[in-house]
C-alpha cells in the first residue's frame, strides 16, 4: 500500500525539499548511495572488485529541466570514465545511465539524449568497458529502445533494461534476445497504471520468469537484476536447462541491498555486478528504494525522530 504513495512522492518537489532537509536523511541515504563525488566512489569500486565482484556505476540524477543539466550529466560520466581508465578495470566496471538525465524529457529530447550519450558510449568503448541504458517510466521506453538500437550499430555491446511489470516486455525480450545483446531484466521500480503494467507482486514475478526463459533460451547475454531469492534459484535452474555456462549470464544487485548475497553468489562462481549509485541528486533513486521495502521507510522515519 505504501509503495505507490512513496513513488508518487518521488516526483514531488515539495517532498524533495522536505526529505532533503530532514534530520537523519544523510545517514539513511548513505546506505544506498556510495558517495557524492567520483573521488568518494572510486575506493568503493576498488573494494567491491577486491571482493571478487563487478560494478555498474550510476551517476544519480533524472527529470532535469535544462539543456545545461543534460550537458553536465554527460560531463559527469566523462569524468568518471577518466577515473576508470586510470584504474584499468575493463568491463569489471561498466556504467548505467538514465536517458532522462541526458535530456530525453526536454523539447527535442530524443535527439538531444542520443547526441549527448554517444560520446559517453564511445569513451567507454575506448577504455574497454560499456554502458547500459536503464529503463525509466513506460512513456520513455520507445525512445530508449530506439536510442539503444542506434548506439548498437557502432557499439553492439551497449546494454539496455527491460521491466517485467510491463505488458509489452515479453515482446521486447523476444526482439532483444539476439546474438551479442546485453539485456538486464528487473521487476520495475516506477508507478505504472493498470493499463500498461501488472499491479500485483505474484503477477510480476510470473512475468519475470516468462521473460527470463525467453532471455535464457535466446542468444544474448542476460543480466538478472533482482534480490529475490526465488528468482535467483529459478535463474540458476533455467540457465542449467538452457545449457548456459556461468560466464554466459550474470546477476546484478544494488549497492547496500543483500550484500552478503553478492559475495555468496560470487563465491559459487557466478558473475555478480553491484549497481553502485553515487552523486548529489539522489532523491528519486532513494525514494524508489524506500518504496521497494516499507521497512526502509520505518527506518528512515525513526532516524528522523531520534536525531
Ligand atoms: P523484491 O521482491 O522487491 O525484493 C526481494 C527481496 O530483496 C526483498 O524481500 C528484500 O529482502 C530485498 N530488497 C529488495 N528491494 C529492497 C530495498 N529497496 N531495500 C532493502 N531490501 C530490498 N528498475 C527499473 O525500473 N529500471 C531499471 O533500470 C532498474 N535497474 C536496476 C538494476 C539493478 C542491478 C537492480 C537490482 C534493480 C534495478 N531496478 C530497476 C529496480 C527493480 O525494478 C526493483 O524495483 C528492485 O530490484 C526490487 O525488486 P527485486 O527483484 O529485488 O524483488
Amino acid at each position: 500500500m505504501l509503495g505507490p504513495v512513496i513513488l508518487a512522492a518521488s516526483r514531488s518537489d515539495k517532498m524533495r525539499r522536505f526529505v532533503s532537509a530532514a534530520p537523519g536523511t544523510r545517514q539513511v541515504v548513505s546506505r544506498f548511495i556510495a558517495g557524492e563525488t567520483v573521488e568518494q566512489v572510486v575506493p568503493v569500486v576498488k573494494e567491491t572488485i577486491d571482493k571478487g565482484l563487478e560494478v555498474t556505476l550510476d551517476v544519480v540524477g533524472e527529470d532535469i529541466t535544462t539543456r545545461e543539466q543534460a550537458y553536465a550529466a554527460r560531463d559527469a560520466y566523462m569524468e568518471l570514465i577518466e577515473y576508470l581508465e586510470d584504474l584499468g578495470l575493463g568491463t569489471k566496471a561498466e556504467m548505467s545511465v538514465k536517458l532522462s538525465m541526458f535530456g530525453q524529457s526536454l523539447e527535442g529530447g530524443h535527439e538531444l539524449a542520443l547526441a549527448n550519450i554517444r560520446p559517453v558510449v564511445e569513451a567507454a568503448a575506448s577504455i574497454g568497458t560499456t554502458v547500459t541504458l536503464d529503463a525509466e517510466d513506460h512513456t520513455t521506453l520507445d525512445s530508449m529502445f530506439a536510442i539503444h538500437e542506434e548506439l548498437r550499430k557502432d557499439f553492439p555491446q551497449t546494454g539496455c533494461v527491460i521491466q517485467a511489470y510491463l505488458f509489452r516486455t515479453e515482446e521486447d525480450a523476444g526482439r532483444l534476445a539476439a546474438a551479442g545483446s546485453r539485456v538486464r531484466i528487473v521487476k520495475g521500480a516506477y508507478k505504472e497504471p493498470a493499463a500498461v503494467a501488472y499491479q500485483h507482486k505474484a503477477e510480476i514475478d510470473k512475468a519475470y520468469v516468462r521473460i527470463l526463459k525467453i532471455l535464457m533460451e535466446g542468444d544474448g547475454y542476460p543480466m538478472i537484476g533482482s534480490h529475490d531469492p526465488r528468482l535467483i534459484a529459478v535463474t540458476q535452474e533455467l540457465a542449467r536447462r538452457a545449457g548456459r555456462k556461468l560466464d554466459e549470464y550474470e546477476f546484478q544487485m544494488l549497492y547496500g541491498i543483500r550484500s552478503d548475497e553478492h559475495v555468496r553468489l560470487a563465491a559459487e562462481g557466478h558473475r555478480m555486478r553491484v549497481y553502485t549509485a553515487y552523486g548529489t541528486d539522489w532523491y528519486g533513486y532513494f525514494m524508489r528504494r524506500l518504496a521497494e521495502k516499507p521497512a526502509n521507510l520505518l527506518f528512515f522515519l525513526r532516524s528522523m525522530i531520534t536525531k
